[in-house]
């Protein structure tokens, strides 16, 4: 049973059924310049749009994306570039994100809640994407 890579999501292979779940594409060497370049190009856009605070080696490699993150419901073909499918880009758990001066207003309110909470959600995750670390304040919080 696989998880769905994008945060927050939860759907799983198996306990959801009917759900398109896509691996996360991997840079294809053995066909040329062009699908290496395309794939590569490909790869990170998900990455990117997955940012998630454990993406590790092993979600890189073996993680899955549920179709509810395609506007179609399902990935498109690596060649069809400029269908929107091409990326996840439906709930990706993080597009009301905001700025970082967003981030440190919540943070404000988050210190006259609790004082250590603030240290401990900071100190702790200030090497992610401002997205993450709002999440997992409005998760702990
Ligand atoms: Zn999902």
């Amino acid at each position: 049973m696989v998880l769905c890579a994008i945060f927050g999501c939860g759907t799983r292979s198996g306990r959801d059924k009917g759900n398109n779940m896509a691996r996360i594409p991997s840079v294809i060497t053995s066909r040329g310049e062009e699908v290496r370049k395309l794939s590569e190009e490909r790869r990170n856009k998900w990455i990117s749009a997955i940012s998630s605070e454990d993406l590790t080696d092993n979600i890189l490699n073996h993680g899955r994306v549920c179709g509810k993150h395609f506007i179609s419901g399902k990935m498109a073909k690596l060649w069809n570039r400029y269908d929107p499918n091409w990326v996840p880009t439906q709930d990706l758990g993080h597009q009301n994100c905001g700025s970082v001066e967003k981030l440190q207003a919540d943070l404000e309110v988050a210190t006259k809640r609790d004082e250590r909470a603030r240290g401990r959600v900071t100190g702790k995750f200030t090497h992610l994407p401002v997205c993450v670390i709002r999440n997992l304040l409005i998760r702990k919080l």
